[in-house]
Parts: C-alpha cells; sequence; structure tokens
C-alpha cells in the first residue's frame, strides 16, 4: 500500500535532503491511529532530470500493514513528477497534439500517450470524484461540458478554485492538490480508489 505526504518540498529539496530529511508520522488510512517509522526504498522521480528519492515506509501497528509514504509530487506507477504530467494532460485535453507536448518536455512520445490514454480511461470516474470534492467544498455542483477528458480537467479545476478558496496558500499547486486529493492515484488502475466513494 502507499500513501500520499502533502508536503510542500519540490523534487530537489526532498532529494538533497536524503536520509536527513525528517517525515512526520503519519495516521494509518484504515484505523487513523499514528503509525510508526518501518524503513526506506529507493525510488528515481523524474523532473526534466532524474532524481534520487528515499522514500519512506510507515507501519500500523494495530493492523500490521505497511504503507510507502510517497511525497506530494511522486504520481504512483510512473516515473514522471505530477508537475510534468498534469499540465501535458491539460494541454491534450485542448486538442493539442501528444506527440508535440512530449518533445517539448523532452519525455517519449509513448510515455506521454500512456499518461493521456489512462487519464482518458479514468475521466469519468476524476470526475465524479473531484465533483464531489466540489460540493464537500463549497456546495455547489462544478457546470462542465466537453469531451470526457475536459469535463475531468475542468472538475479538477473547479476543485481546486473552491479548495484554495476555503482553505488558502496551504492547497498548493493546481497538480499537488490534484495528486493528494487521490492520493497519488490519478493514473493507476484502480476504479475503485476511496475518494471516488461518498
Ligand atoms: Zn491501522
Amino acid at each position: 500500500m502507499a500513501i500520499l505526504w502533502p508536503t510542500p518540498l519540490g523534487v530537489d529539496e526532498y532529494a538533497a535532503a536524503g536520509a536527513e530529511l525528517v517525515v512526520p508520522r503519519l495516521a494509518c488510512p484504515s484505523c487513523h491511529q499514528p503509525m510508526i517509522r518501518w524503513g526506506s526504498y529507493r525510488r528515481d522521480v523524474r523532473l526534466v532530470t532524474l532524481f534520487q528519492l528515499l522514500i519512506r515506509r510507515q507501519r500500523c501497528r494495530p493492523c500490521g500493514r505497511t504503507h510507502a509514504v510517497l511525497p506530494g509530487f511522486v504520481t504512483r506507477g510512473r516515473l514522471d513528477a505530477i508537475e510534468m504530467i498534469g499540465p501535458l494532460l491539460e494541454q491534450a485535453a485542448n486538442h493539442r497534439l501528444v506527440a508535440e507536448l512530449a518533445r517539448a518536455i523532452d519525455v517519449p512520445p509513448t510515455t506521454a500517450s500512456g499518461w493521456w490514454r489512462r487519464f482518458q480511461g479514468r475521466a469519468e470516474l476524476l470526475s465524479v470524484g473531484f465533483g464531489r470534492v466540489c460540493v464537500a467544498t463549497c456546495g455547489l455542483v462544478p457546470r462542465l461540458s466537453g469531451t470526457d477528458a475536459q469535463v475531468a480537467i475542468g472538475a479538477i479545476r473547479a476543485a481546486f478554485v473552491a479548495a484554495a478558496r476555503r482553505f488558502g496558500e496551504q492547497v498548493g499547486t493546481l497538480w499537488r492538490f490534484a495528486n493528494a486529493v487521490v492520493g497519488s492515484e490519478l493514473l493507476t488502475t484502480n476504479r475503485n480508489p476511496s475518494w471516488s466513494s461518498a
């Protein structure tokens, strides 16, 4: 299992801190008890260049489960940081050519088209999930139209605007916010993530 730690740290800051970085003890997603620190592993993340991260693990004693604590920029199952993926998806939803977008940020076209295909496949799920966030945050259902991907992007943006209005700067940037809402599962195959249920 993996959970997301919504740190404001940049990829470079997290990577540079290495083993010195103190990651707070998070609550177990199942029983909400504080977890204990439980080792780490190495993982690469690409944000233009490649960074090596030390991902911490934490363990819930009552549940006996161990969770990887992913910093807010990690996109689960992908090498690239959310800051690379999110803006490309937005532009692709606006009918820009994925191959051209990939070239502009120096990512292999097959990688970018993989993001785009998965996002399109999850667009409806994401629209519903972020629509619920909107309702929970400001009481309003966003009115959106367009393709499934455009509606999903619109719902993400609407939820972000509502959250930023209510909670201020701590919400962070658009795609960090989106990644935190979905627990880093923007582009996974999980069809029944916790954020999609009411
Ligand atoms: Zn637990």
